[in-house]
């Protein structure tokens, strides 16, 4: 079977960059916004870049305990990371807009960050409320879909030619803006330590990235989208764009183990608790990542290092109520709109957990399985109307009806 892929920019169908696809013609998210703003600007008889090029690029300083507490309002647990990113993230924008302030001999490098944890544990979600909340472009990007430049692909710069589109072509927006690498460590180049099987090696891909990272001139085609003879190009500097790359980082942990003299296979004999396993991972070094199969000059740049914890049992039951989004006070605003009052009850909130965390996909999992339980009973939320409906574990595990009383 033929691989699904965008017919207007050749990108591969991705988790972050979907394609959808019709009779004749496929088309990928990034298009589709690519599509839309062109649309937007030709009705406006203007394009976004020059309404805006005026405006003063400002981004109010927040504090890292500031930015820390907007980070707890949205993702559950992972403490660690959300101080690192905090610091990077504050730190960065110090160096942008308050570099008057030092002197000629001392430079400030750019804070890259690296979050390394499980699938589902937050790492995106980390990077979409730090961009949402300062209000800076961000372009999320799958490193496995990248490739040099010149091979079939989406190449490293199309990436900054996506954050262009994401600052609405706005390209001193975009200069400031983060771009989030996903899945970073499946361009690891092959080691000795590790069999992963890859038809090319990821180390040019590295590379590519590297440029971008360090800071280089990126030729971006006007109006985002392909670039096509006879447009003339825009200029982006990345060197200030934040980078965060995300990974899982799978077998990590065995390297990690081995240098310090532990054996590997009696570990996993083991079975050692998930909390041990984050405790081993929190330990990693920059030449544990150079033996994943990183390249040194890459991990130089991503300096401030974090990793997330698996999402437990009781962490996903935090996230399905916690968050100021959180899925069930969705569906109970939802509800609420048709005078209908909803309310789970604590076992139906553990066993939905509990399905997700068979799913292996972390918390990413609770969205669907929930969705796909609340469709019969959404379907008829009419007849509800003025009752109080109660999910109980049954509702979950068996499909029970829910329990209905006057509201
Ligand atoms: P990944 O670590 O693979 O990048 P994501 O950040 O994309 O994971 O998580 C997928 C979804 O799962 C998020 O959109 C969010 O709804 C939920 N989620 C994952 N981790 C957390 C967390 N720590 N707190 C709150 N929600 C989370």
């Amino acid at each position: 079977m033929s691989k699904i892929v965008c017919d207007f920019c050749g990108a591969a169908d991705t988790k972050t960059n979907p394609i959808i696809t019709g009779d004749n013609a496929s088309i990928c998210k990034a298009c589709v916004n690519a599509a839309s703003e062109i649309m937007n600007a030709e009705l406006e008889g203007t394009t976004s870049t020059q309404k805006d090029s005026d405006a003063k690029i400002e981004i109010k300083i927040k504090t890292p305990a500031e930015l820390k507490k907007i980070l707890d309002e949205y993702v559950i647990g992972q403490d660690r990371a959300k101080k690192v990113l905090s610091v990077a993230v504050y730190n960065h924008y110090k160096r942008i807009f308050r570099k008057d302030e030092v002197n000629g001999d001392i430079e400030l490098n750019k804070s890259n960050v690296l979050l390394i944890g499980p699938t589902g544990s937050g790492k995106t979600l980390l990077a979409q409320t730090i961009s949402k909340y300062l209000d800076v472009p961000l372009a999320i990007a799958d490193a496995t879909s990248l490739t040099e430049a010149g091979y079939v692909g989406d190449d490293v710069e199309n990436v900054v030619t996506r954050l262009v589109q994401a600052a609405s072509g706005d390209i001193e927006k975009a200069q400031r803006g983060i771009i989030f690498i996903d899945e970073i460590d499946k361009i690891a180049r092959m080691s000795e330590n590790r069999s992963i099987t890859r038809d090319v090696s990821g180390e040019g891909v590295q590379q590519a990235l590297l440029k971008i990272v360090e800071g280089a001139v990126v030729n971006v085609p006007p109006k985002g989208g392909r670039k096509h003879p006879g447009q003339d190009s825009l200029q982006v500097d990345t060197t200030n764009i934040l980078f965060i790359c995300g990974g899982a980082f799978d077998g990590l942990e065995d390297i990690i183990r081995r240098k310090q003299g532990s054996n590997v296979l009696g570990f996993n004999q083991d079975k050692k608790s998930k909390d041990e396993q984050d405790k081993i991972i929190s330990k990693v070094e920059t030449d544990d990542l150079v033996k994943y199969g990183l390249i040194p000059e890459l991990i130089g740049r991503l300096h401030m290092v974090a990793t997330l914890n698996e999402i437990t049992k009781e962490d996903m039951v935090h996230i399905l109520t916690e968050p100021k989004n959180a899925l069930i006070k969705q569906y109970i605003k939802l509800f609420e709109m048709d005078n209908v009052t909803l309310e789970f009850e604590k076992d139906a909130l553990l066993e939905l957990a509990e399905l997700a965390i068979k799913r292996k996909t972390g918390a990413r999992g609770l969205r669907s399985i929930l969705e796909d339980i609340m469709l019969d009973i959404m379907f008829d939320l009419p007849k509800y109307k003025n009752k109080k409906i109660v999910i109980t574990k049954n509702v979950i595990q068996k499909k029970e009806e829910p329990i209905v009383s006057k509201g």
